[in-house]
C-alpha cells in the first residue's frame, strides 16, 4: 500500500454536504486521507456523515479554510480537476498521467488534488494556481461528472498507479534533483513581485494586462521552478528595482 499522506483532496466551496461525504468515502477506499474543504456552504452536516459512511474519520480531520490559495500554500505541486478546455489552452493529464506523476512526486513535495463546485467548476484565478489541469475522458456530449464520482476517478487511478508495477519501478528511479521545488506560495509572492517591476519599466500596463501575467503564470507552472531558481530571480528583481530607485534619486 502506498503512503498518501503528502496527497490532499481540495474541494472548493461544494453546495452539497453529501458530495463531502460521498467523497470522504471515495477517498478512504482509495486510500487517501487529507481533505480539505475551501468555504464548504454546510459542514460539518450530517448528511456528510450519512453518505461518508465508514469514512466519517476524514470528515472528522477534515480542515476547512477560506481559499483555495490558502489550502495550496505548502504544496509544490496542484493539479486541478476540470471538465472544460479553456481559451488559453493549460497543461493538461490525463487520469492516468496524473495518477503517475503524482506517484513519482508525492515523496518530495506536498501534491494538491484540487475540485470545483458543482455548478461552476473551478474560476479562472483557481486554474491558474495550478500547475496542470486533469480531465477525465467522458461522452462528448455530457462530460460533467458528478463531483464524488469525480473524486472517486481520480482517487482510483492513483489507488491503480500506486499498486501497479511499473509505477512502483518508476517510484525506485525517482528523479533526482537537488533542490525542492518552490511552493504556491513562494511562486506567487514571486509573481506579485514581477508583476511590480514590470510595470515599474513600463512593460506591463494594469489598465491593458491583456494575458500577460495569465501566460507568465502557465509559463512558470509548466517549468515547476525550484527554490534556488526562485530565489536568483528574486534577486534579479530586487536589483533592477535599486537600479530604478536610484536612477530616480
Ligand atoms: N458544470 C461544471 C462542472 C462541475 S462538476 C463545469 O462546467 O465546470 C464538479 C467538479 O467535478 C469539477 O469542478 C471538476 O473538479 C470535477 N469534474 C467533473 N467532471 C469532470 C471531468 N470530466 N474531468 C475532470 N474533472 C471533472
Amino acid at each position: 500500500m502506498q503512503d498518501f499522506r503528502n496527497v490532499k483532496v481540495v474541494l472548493v466551496n461544494t453546495s452539497h454536504p453529501g458530495n463531502i461525504g460521498a467523497s470522504a468515502r471515495a477517498m478512504k477506499n482509495m486510500g487517501l486521507e487529507n481533505l480539505t474543504l475551501v468555504e464548504p456552504e454546510k459542514f460539518p452536516s450530517g448528511v456528510a456523515v450519512g453518505r461518508a459512511a465508514s469514512a466519517v474519520d476524514i470528515l472528522e480531520s477534515a480542515i476547512v479554510v477560506n481559499s483555495l490559495e490558502s489550502a495550496v500554500a505548502e504544496c509544490g505541486l496542484v493539479i486541478a480537476a476540470s471538465a472544460r478546455s479553456r481559451r488559453i489552452p493549460w497543461p493538461m493529464l490525463t487520469p492516468e498521467q496524473c495518477a503517475s506523476k503524482i506517484i513519482s512526486e508525492k515523496d518530495t513535495n506536498r501534491v494538491a488534488l484540487v475540485f470545483g463546485r458543482e455548478d461552476s467548476g473551478l474560476n479562472n484565478d483557481e486554474l491558474q494556481l495550478c500547475n496542470y489541469h486533469v480531465q477525465i475522458p467522458t461522452n462528448e456530449i455530457y462530460s460533467s461528472l458528478n463531483l464524488a464520482a469525480a473524486v472517486m476517478v481520480i482517487c482510483y487511478e492513483l489507488h491503480k498507479a500506486g499498486l501497479n508495477k511499473a509505477a512502483l519501478t518508476a517510484l525506485d528511479q525517482k528523479e533526482f534533483w537537488d533542490q525542492e521545488k518552490a511552493t504556491v506560495k513562494q511562486v506567487e509572492s514571486f509573481y506579485e513581485h514581477l508583476e511590480r517591476v514590470l510595470i515599474m519599466i513600463g512593460f506591463h500596463d494594469p489598465e491593458n494586462p491583456r494575458q500577460l501575467m495569465h501566460r507568465i503564470r502557465r509559463l512558470f507552472g509548466r517549468i515547476r521552478i525550484d527554490m534556488m531558481e526562485l530565489n536568483i530571480l528574486r534577486g534579479i528583481l530586487t536589483n533592477v528595482e535599486k537600479k530604478i530607485e536610484d536612477k530616480q534619486d
